[in-house]
């Protein structure tokens, strides 16, 4: 399956609450090209997540359209996979029933790679690609921050998405772990060739694995900047020292700065 186009046209989300309105997001336009690794990076609160739950489906802009293949976004589809900051896998099973949870939660001819002896294989060989082989019988106290996500992300894969969502995925990771993440990250993505949209608040992680890099206001949120990142693919770990890799940095710094979200003494 390859990557899913999707296109937001002015679309805003108000929040009613109880104290009043909260405007989320102002006038988001966007076009994301199928296969290509996109990120969204904005400050803590700017309404990242609110984004990505309206790209998921999970929830409805208050106006504006969003379409998915050219076609209107009516709730969640399928070949969408999302990973959250907090790894969210079940304590009582598996790292191999954790992977195959979604074929028991649908059916495990819900997704047609031919019954679960080769879907145990494919959970199997995703484990060998985030460096987990051997782990398919430990429990998720078993491992650490890092593995316990590698695994989610396997759990997102197995269902083979065209749409992969990731919001602060290595949020809660150490930064040794963070990086070596990334690397595995785009191992799967020059593989899968899906879609991504990447959701962080740090800049070198959005430069570093993206096509594009949406910048945002703070709330509410508007994209201020839509950068084109031109680093070859694939990317190594002396992508950082590329002038182009810093001068993208230096420019986001340089919005943030305008913006008032970073500030000097
Ligand atoms: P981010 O992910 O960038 O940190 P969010 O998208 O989570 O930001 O939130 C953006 C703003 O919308 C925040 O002010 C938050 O309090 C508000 N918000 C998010 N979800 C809801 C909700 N379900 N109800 C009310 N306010 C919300
Ligand atoms: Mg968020």
């Amino acid at each position: 399956m390859s990557g899913k186009k999707i296109t937001l046209d002015r679309v805003e989300k108000t929040f009613k609450t109880r104290s009043g309105n909260v405007q989320a997001l102002k006038e988001v336009t966007l076009d994301i090209e199928p296969s290509s690794f996109i990120s969204v990076v904005g400050p803590s609160g700017c309404g990242k997540s609110t984004l990505m739950n309206l790209i998921a489906g999970l929830d409805k802009p208050t106006s504006g359209s969003i379409l998915l293949n050219d076609t209107p976004m009516n709730g969640p589809q399928a070949g969408n996979a999302v990973v959250f900051q907090k790894d969210v896998l079940l304590e009582w099973r598996t790292v191999l029933g954790n992977i195959l949870l979604p074929f028991d939660m649908h059916g495990i001819t819900w997704f047609d790679r031919g019954g679960r002896g080769t879907n145990r294989d494919a959970a199997l060989e995703l484990l060998s690609m985030v460096g987990l082989e051997g782990f398919a019988d430990k429990y998720p106290f078993e491992l650490s921050g890092g593995m316990r996500q590698r695994v989610s992300i396997c759990r997102a894969l197995i269902q083979n998405p065209s749409l992969l969502m990731m919001d602060e995925p290595f949020g809660a990771l150490d930064a040794l772990t963070r990086e070596q993440m990334m690397y595995d990250l785009l191992k799967l993505y020059n593989k899968f060739k899906f879609t991504v949209v990447f959701i962080t608040h740090s800049i070198e992680e959005a430069v570093f694995l993206s096509d594009r890099v949406f910048v945002m206001s703070p709330r509410p949120g508007e994209v201020v900047r839509d950068i084109s990142i031109g680093l070859p693919r694939p990317r190594s770990i002396d992508t950082r020292l590329d002038p182009q890799f810093m001068a993208h940095v230096q420019d986001i710094r340089g919005v943030f700065k305008s913006q008032g979200v970073l500030t000097e003494v």
